[in-house]
């Protein structure tokens, strides 16, 4: 999917206040009638007709009549309210290239203000491949477009959990820097994943060490469950990295020993193609023959449960996330029970309108209140940004010039949304009534509204928000 962060650039506060109103609205609505956006958002005069407008141009939101008249966020809507969220927390200040591809992922390149490179992993659960991709569209049924949103940042926080606490523990995983939404954001790995190796100097060693780590997780309760050539990196002095844990369970898992199997028979199976290492053929019992490599037994294993539980939750990520996410990734080597399904994630953890769970999310309101401004100061930083970010325009150059141009392109653009903005414009009389009317007391119940004010963290957000 086409990441195009120049857009940032051309985003307002406005537009992102809007962006974060449809998200919340989603908490709630699969599709977020516009109305409730305005409430949200509550910009006055109905300027939320004319974001909603600008967003749709750019492809942030996805508007659907087919049952009610409503919006939803797309993935590259939700990606620009991480990456902007990120930004602000001064995690990165730009995006680069596209590294990876993965099954239900993409991962690009973001650059730190001093100029590190960070590994930048945005999870797109639904995008292709599950085996039992059918059953599970079944089972998300109608509520498939949000479902997709919050899964995939179910996905990221066990990502980000499972990585810093097994970092803690030693193991071979990148850093974890920082979590938003469904973005994880790690340390570059130097090296390239197994699966592009043609060749190794000690591939006995390399294929010790990586069945040492199934073993090494199992004794700390843990199966990888994707433990493959795509997901073992390898520098060039033949140093492992194991990458992507989103499907990772526990030994306690039903399915535990299978998982582990398989995850063994995987590396067995790669190292006696692509490096010629000989092995026995695959047996369940332990004949303690003479053979070089035994597949090590889960059975004999030594496994500590509930070793790594303290460092997960720290992270925010809960035995109930991992019940939800669970019953989501299997890949497909069960068969789908639909009915036990269809109890699961309803809306997610977080499904009461505009709780205390909600104003944690609203960081990227605060930026929102930012006042935007051009810096000039850093020009070589901005330039070396302006590179990494393959930018065309300068940044920074936002407000009345920028918006002229929207409008022009707005209005010039889009003959498909003729109809839409007909009716938008319809909703936008009733809703302002609505507004100036009555349901006061769910915006002042939103405390975002009142966030951002001019504290000592604003000046270092606006200084990285220079750059986009
Ligand atoms: P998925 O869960 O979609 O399979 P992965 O986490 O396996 O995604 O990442 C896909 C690819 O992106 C990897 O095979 C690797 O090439 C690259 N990649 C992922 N994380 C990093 C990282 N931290 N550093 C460098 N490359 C990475
Ligand atoms: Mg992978």
């Amino acid at each position: 999917m086409k990441l195009d962060v120049d857009v940032l650039r051309y985003l307002s506060k406005d537009d992102f206040r809007v962006l974060t109103a449809v998200e919340m609205g989603m908490r709630n609505h699969e599709l977020v009638p516009s109305e409730l956006v305005v409430r949200i958002a509550s910009l006055k005069h109905g300027g939320t007709y004319k974001v909603l407008k600008n967003l749709l141009k750019y492809k942030l939101l996805h508007h659907d009549s087919s049952k009610y008249d409503g919006f939803r966020l797309t993935y590259l809507g939700y990606d620009f309210l991480a990456i902007k969220t990120l930004v602000n927390r001064g995690v990165f200040v730009a995006v680069g290239r596209q590294i990876g591809v993965g099954k239900e992922s993409d991962i690009f390149e973001v650059a730190k203000e001093d100029g590190t490179v960070l590994a930048m992993k945005l999870h797109r659960l639904g995008r292709t491949s599950f085996r039992a991709v059918k059953s599970k569209r079944d089972y998300l049924g109608h509520r498939n477009n949000y479902n997709w949103l919050y899964l995939s940042r179910l996905a990221a926080l066990k990502e980000f959990a499972f990585m810093k606490a097994l970092e803690e523990h030693g193991f071979p995983v990148p850093n974890a820097v920082d979590c938003n939404r469904h973005c994880v954001v790690m340390s570059l790995v130097q090296g390239y994943p197994l699966v592009q190796v043609k060749q190794l100097q000690n591939p006995d060693i390399v294929f010790e060490t990586i069945i040492g780590l199934v073993v090494h997780l199992a004794e700390h309760g843990l199966i990888h469950c994707d433990f493959n050539e795509f997901n073992i990196m390898i520098d060039d002095d033949e140093k492992v990295t194991m990458i992507d844990f989103p499907q990772m369970v526990s030994v306690s898992h039903r399915n535990a020993q299978m998982y582990f199997d398989r995850d063994v028979e995987c590396i067995f199976k790669f190292f006696s193609k692509r490096f010629n290492l000989s092995f026995q053929e695959h047996t369940d019992e332990i004949d303690g023959d003479t053979e070089e490599y035994d597949r090590p037994c889960f059975s004999s294993i030594e496994k500590c449960t509930g070793f790594l539980d303290k460092e997960l939750s720290a992270s925010g990520f809960t035995g109930k996330d991992q019940d939800e996410i669970e019953k989501f990734i299997e890949e497909g080597i069960e068969k789908d029970t639909g009915s036990e399904d269809e109890g699961m994630a309803d809306e997610g953890p977080n499904s009461d309108e505009f709780d205390e769970t909600n104003i944690k999310e609203f960081d990227s309101l605060q930026l929102l209140e930012q006042p935007e401004r051009v810096n000039c100061d850093e020009k070589g930083k901005a330039e070396e940004r302006q590179q990494f970010c393959e930018a065309g325009q300068s940044s920074g150059r936002e407000t009345q010039d920028t918006s002229d141009k929207e409008e022009e392109a707005n209005e010039t653009g889009n003959e498909d949304d003729a109809e839409l903005m007909h009716r938008l414009n319809k909703q936008r009389r009733r809703a302002v009534a609505a507004v100036h009317g009555r349901r006061k007391t769910l915006t002042s119940r939103n405390s975002y509204k009142d966030k951002g004010g001019k504290s000592s963290h604003n000046s270092k957000i606006q200084k990285q928000l220079s750059g986009w």
